[in-house]
């Protein structure tokens, strides 16, 4: 950390490409950047080279109240009582400036993140699916007339909760900027989002284009900062009603200990995970392989819903793993602005360690390493797909998230085998099966507990389709219809009539 006293609210930065850009590097509070009440800020750095980016600056609970402040009077205000097309338009506007910014977005994201610049491009392209979904929604959040005879007219409609803190991760930083925003705003709400103080710079980017939308000043605020500074701020602040978090279990379980103890504000989580990937001997193998591989390599497995656990039935094992090895090995793991590259670094420096001690202990509990299992080169946060098969139920790489490109495999025999297998994990995010036969597929699916199934596919998303955990793994669902659950409260007004007009 280092104190400025004039700290530059924007940086040229270069990208890889060359080109340039400017970047924000303020707090994002009623509608302007602004400099830290402490001058405090923080270093960015791009995970693939471990060198500087900029430095941003950093919330504490002074710049957390003044944020509130802001989406509280801007709360009041026509915001939410406007007609909600409105809300939906500006949501259309900012769509707009994300899908004319898109490539310096992704690039942005691929800088800060590390993830391959095709996988950010991804994020980006859903990102903005996303925005325009929730636009739709803005003036589709209907009541209903609640008949209950003559004497009675009753009504009951949808009201926005009021400030909503959003404490986000730093695997997908811009997507989950928009899950958490997109509902918020459609809804009426005004928003005081927290990015992961390793990945701030995607949604300061965006916050200029909220600017250039015109959304009202306050509506959106954004502050970064660090979990027990700025987190806890927003966590345990009066002023904010609803809360909405996504990152590990640990953390979620803390927050909402957080939240109950303040001013008991509605929360809603979305975490950690151990997914089951399935693959049954009928299944299309070829198919079967790329969904293992998208399942836990893509955004070098740093995914919630990663398929991490492998579970591959006895008469294809052999096969299957001998082709997950070979596709695995054949992956281009480097630069993320390189040509062709599927895998690039992990975030932090602290999720390398933590995937590398898994790989020791792995070894050690007797599991086979079948691929990688080592770091790449010895600048930037690289690490080899790693594959281990032969795993037990009993080992830790079987039931803890590793959060990153790191597959243990286990070998099974029945249907009924594998949905024991596979449902004893106090994690119940996502699922994947493959097989042709349409009776295993619902069988499998219908008693799999997780909050999404893909079958033949995986990491699979679509705005429409409602994204949360069983158990452990959450509460509450983003997108969908359902995200609106989060955001709404509804009223129940009944109102005495007299039949006869006097
Ligand atoms: P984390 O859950 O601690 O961090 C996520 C967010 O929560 C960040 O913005 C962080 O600043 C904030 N935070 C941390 N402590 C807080 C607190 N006391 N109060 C309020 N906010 C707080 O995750 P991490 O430490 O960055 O990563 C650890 C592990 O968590 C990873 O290895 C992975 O297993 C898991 N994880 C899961 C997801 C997911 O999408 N489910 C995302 C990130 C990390």
């Amino acid at each position: 950390l280092r104190t400025y006293s004039s700290f530059p609210l924007s940086q040229t930065i270069t990208l890889p490409s060359g080109q340039t850009y400017e970047q924000p590097t303020g707090l994002f509070i009623n509608g302007e950047f602004v400099r830290s009440t402490q001058h405090k800020t923080f270093e960015v750095l791009n995970p693939s080279t471990e060198e500087e980016i900029c430095h941003v600056a950093e919330a504490r609970e002074e710049d957390v109240n003044l944020a509130v402040e802001a989406a509280y009077k801007a709360f009041h205000s026509e915001w939410s009582q406007c007609d909600p097309a409105i809300r939906g338009k500006y949501l259309l506007n900012l769509a707009d400036l994300l899908e004319a910014n898109k490539e310096t977005l992704a690039a942005i994201e691929s800088l800060d993140n590390g993830k391959a610049l095709a996988s950010a491009q991804g994020d980006v392209g859903l990102v903005i699916n996303y925005l325009r979904y929730c636009a739709g929604w803005a003036d589709k959040l209907t009541g209903k007339v609640i008949d209950t005879g003559s004497n009675y007219f009753n009504y009951i409609k949808r009201e926005p909760i009021g400030v909503c803190g959003q404490i986000i991760p730093w695997n997908f930083p811009l997507l989950m900027w928009s899950w958490k925003i997109g509902p918020a705003l459609a809804a009426g709400n005004t928003v005081v989002l927290k990015t992961a103080e390793s990945t701030p710079l995607s949604a300061l980017y965006a916050a200029k284009l909220v600017q250039e939308a015109g959304i009202p000043k306050g509506v959106v605020n954004i502050v970064s900062g660090f979990g027990k500074i700025t987190g806890e701020a927003i966590s345990t602040h009066p002023k904010i009603k609803k809360l909405a978090f996504t990152g590990s279990t640990a953390t979620g379980k803390h927050i909402m200990k957080a939240a109950a103890d303040s001013n008991l504000k509605k929360v809603t989580l979305e975490l950690g995970g151990k997914s089951p990937n399935i693959v049954f001997n009928d299944a299309d193998i070829k198919k079967a392989v790329q969904n293992l591989i998208l399942g836990i390599f893509y955004n070098s497995g740093e995914v919630c819903c990663a398929g991490s656990r492998v579970f591959i039935q006895e008469g294809v094992y052999d096969q299957v793993i001998e082709e997950f090895k070979n596709a695995a090995e054949h992956l281009k793991v480097g630069n993320p602005f390189e040509e062709g590259v599927f895998q690039g670094a992990q975030t932090s420096q602290q999720q390398l360690t933590k995937i590398l001690g898994y790989v020791e202990k792995g070894k050690s509990e007797g599991a086979t390493l079948v691929t990688g299992g080592e770091r790449l080169g010895n600048k930037g946060y690289f690490i080899k797909p790693t594959i281990f098969a032969d795993v037990k139920p009993d080992m830790h790489i079987y039931s803890e998230e590793i959060f990153g490109p790191f597959a243990v495999v286990t070998k099974f025999k029945t249907a009924d085998e594998v949905i024991e297998l596979a449902n004893d994990s106090e994690y119940g995010l996502a699922a994947g099966i493959h097989t042709t036969s349409i009776d295993t597929a619902t069988y499998v699916a219908n008693n799999l507990e997780a909050g999404t199934v893909w079958i033949n596919t995986y990491n699979d998303f679509h705005s429409g389709m409602p994204f949360g955990g069983f158990k452990q793994s959450g509460i509450g669902r983003e997108m969908g219809e359902q995200a609106f659950e989060n955001y709404t409260q509804w009223k129940a007004v009944r109102i005495a009539i007299n039949n006869k007009p006097q």
